[in-house]
C-alpha cells in the first residue's frame, strides 16, 4: 500500500498532513500526486468525500514551495464551483501549508474586492476563486493570469451544472498555453469531456470509486409517504422527519438534512427549532456572514443539524457527520450521492434517510438507477396516516405558535411550490402507489379497489363489466 513518504511530497508538507492525522493516501490522492509532482496534467474522475482536495492541494504547494510570488501575477490558480468549496479549499491550503511560507487570496463573493486587490497587488502563490468572481477582479485590470503555472478546476460537473463552461473557457484561455492543468469531476458528461480534450495535454487519468460504488459504504434507507390530505402534507412531513430523527436516538451525532427549495429549508429549520431541535438553516440566499458562523458552529460541533439546499452544501467539509436526511428525493439523481456522500467520508460508516412523497417517485427512480441498487424500505415510524387524528394533532401543535399572518408567509410558498396541480397528481398516482399492499390500500385513489375489492369513485353508475375480475371477464 502507498504511505504518503512514498510520494516525493515536501517534508513540510508530509509534516502537516501527519498532524492532519491522516495514516494512509486514499485511492485518488496515490493516483493523482505522482504525476501532479512529475508537472502531469491530470484528470482526476472523483467526488466530495474521496479525498480529492488534498490530491490538488498537497502537489500544488509542494511544487509551488520551490518558487517565489510575483506581485499581481498569482503562480496558481483553483477554481471552484461555490463559495462553500472555494472557502473550504483554502482552508485545506492553509492547513496543510502552516509550516510553509506561501500566500493565497479567496476570491469570491461576499469577500471584499479591495482587501483582496491589495493581497494580489503584493503577491500571492495561489489564487482560489469561484469563475465569476475571479473574471469580475480580471475585468477590473488588477489581475494577470499570464503567470499562472498550476491551474486546478475542481467539481468541473458542477461548474457545468450551474453554468459557468463558457467562464473556465475564458479563463483557460487567459492562463499559459504551457500551465499545468489538474482537473476534477465527479462525472465525465461530454461537455466536460469536450472541455478536457480541448484544454489538458496528455492528462494521466485517476478514476476513483464510481458513483455508483462510492456510496456503497452509507447504510440507506427511503420512507415511502402520502399524506393524509393535501393540505396537511407538509406539517405530517415534517413530523415524520421528526419522527426519524427521534428513531436514531443517541446514534444521531450530527446531521445535514436536504431540502429541494430555499423555502423548506427555512421552514424545516425553523419548525424543528420550535420543536426544540437543535437545527438552522444554510442557503444562497442568507448573508455570507450568517452562512458562515452557521457553518463554523456545525463544524466545531455547536450545532447538531444544519438545513441545507443542494447549492450551498457543496464543499461542505464535515468530517465526522452521521447522518443525511433527504427531506426531498432530488431532482437530479447525481445529487444523491453527493448529498449522501456527507456521511460515511473518508473511511467511516454513516446512514442516509430520505422521504419520498407520490410526486418523487419518478427521481427516486432515477436515483435507485444512479446507484443501482434498491435503497431499503422504512416503515413509518408514525405508521400509516388514516384520515384525520395524528395530522389534526400535528397542525395544531404548531398553528398555536404562529401568528395568522406569520403562518400565511411561511406556509404560502411551501404550498405553492408543493402542491401538484389536482391533474398532475391524478395522472401521477398510479405510479405512485407505494408497494407494500398495506399501503396500497391507503393511498386509495380514483378508480380503484377498496379493501373490500369493491370499485370505489366512479358514482352510483358503476357499468356492470367493471366489476366483474379480469379472469370472470374472460371465461363469461
Ligand atoms: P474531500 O474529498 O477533499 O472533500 O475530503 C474528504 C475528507 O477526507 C476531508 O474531511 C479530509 O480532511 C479527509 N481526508 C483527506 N485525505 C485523507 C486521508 N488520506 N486520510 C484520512 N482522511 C482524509
Amino acid at each position: 500500500m502507498t504511505k504518503f513518504t512514498d510520494l516525493n511530497l515536501d517534508p513540510k508538507v508530509l509534516k502537516a498532513v501527519t498532524d492532519a492525522g491522516y495514516e494512509t493516501p486514499t485511492p485518488i490522492q496515490a493516483g493523482a500526486i505522482p504525476p501532479a509532482l512529475q508537472g502531469r496534467d491530470v484528470l482526476g474522475i472523483a467526488q466530495t468525500g474521496t479525498g480529492k482536495t488534498a490530491s490538488f492541494v498537497l502537489p500544488m504547494i509542494t511544487l509551488l514551495g520551490r518558487g517565489r510570488a510575483r506581485a499581481r501575477m498569482p503562480r496558481s490558480l483553483v477554481l471552484a464551483p461555490t463559495r462553500e468549496l472555494a472557502a473550504q479549499v483554502a482552508e485545506n491550503f492553509d492547513q496543510y501549508t502552516k509550516y510553509m511560507k506561501l500566500t493565497k487570496a479567496l476570491l469570491i463573493g461576499g469577500v471584499s474586492f479591495k482587501e483582496q486587490e491589495q493581497l494580489i497587488d503584493r503577491g500571492v502563490d495561489v489564487l482560489i476563486a469561484t469563475p465569476g468572481r475571479l473574471l469580475d477582479h480580471f475585468e477590473r485590470g488588477k489581475l494577470l493570469l499570464t503567470g499562472v503555472q498550476i491551474m486546478v478546476v475542481d467539481e468541473a460537473d458542477r461548474m457545468l451544472d450551474m453554468g459557468f463552461i463558457p467562464d473556465i473557457e475564458r479563463i483557460f484561455s487567459l492562463t499559459p498555453f504551457t500551465r499545468q492543468t489538474l482537473f476534477f469531476s465527479a462525472t465525465m458528461a461530454p461537455e466536460i469531456e469536450r472541455i478536457t480534450n480541448t484544454f489538458l495535454s496528455a492528462p494521466e487519468k485517476v478514476e476513483v470509486a464510481r458513483q455508483a460504488t462510492a456510496s456503497e459504504r452509507i447504510e440507506q434507507h427511503v420512507v415511502m409517504f402520502k399524506g393524509s390530505r393535501r393540505d396537511r402534507a407538509a406539517s405530517e412531513k415534517r413530523a415524520l422527519l421528526r419522527a426519524l430523527i427521534d428513531a436514531e436516538g443517541d446514534k444521531l451525532r450530527n446531521g445535514i438534512i436536504f431540502c429541494n427549495r430555499k423555502t423548506d429549508v427555512d421552514i424545516v429549520a425553523k419548525s424543528l427549532a420550535k420543536y426544540g431541535y437543535d437545527a438552522a438553516p444554510i442557503h444562497g440566499d442568507l448573508d455570507q456572514s450568517k452562512r458562515n458562523a452557521t457553518l463554523e458552529d456545525f463544524r466545531e460541533g455547536r450545532l447538531k443539524i444544519l438545513v441545507a439546499s443542494d447549492v450551498a452544501a457543496r464543499g461542505l467539509d464535515v468530517p465526522s457527520v452521521t447522518h443525511v436526511f433527504n427531506f426531498d428525493v432530488p431532482s437530479h439523481a447525481e445529487d444523491y450521492v453527493h448529498r449522501i456522500g456527507r456521511t460515511g467520508r473518508a473511511g467511516r460508516d454513516g446512514k442516509a434517510i430520505m422521504i419520498c412523497e407520490p410526486r418523487d417517485e419518478k427521481n427516486f427512480v432515477d436515483v435507485e438507477r444512479l446507484i443501482d441498487k434498491e435503497i431499503p424500505r422504512l416503515e413509518n415510524p408514525l405508521g400509516t396516516a388514516p384520515s384525520d387524528a395524528p395530522a389534526a394533532e400535528e397542525e395544531s401543535a404548531e398553528k398555536p405558535k404562529r401568528s395568522r399572518t406569520r403562518k400565511r408567509k411561511t406556509d404560502r410558498p411551501e404550498a405553492e411550490a408543493e402542491a401538484p396541480a389536482p391533474r398532475a397528481e391524478a395522472k401521477d398516482e398510479p405510479k405512485a402507489a407505494p408497494k407494500s399492499s398495506e399501503s396500497r390500500s391507503r393511498s386509495g385513489g380514483r378508480g380503484r379497489r377498496d379493501d373490500d375489492g369493491k370499485v370505489v369513485g366512479l358514482g352510483d353508475h358503476l357499468p356492470s363489466f367493471i366489476a366483474l375480475s379480469f379472469a370472470e371477464r374472460m371465461t363469461g
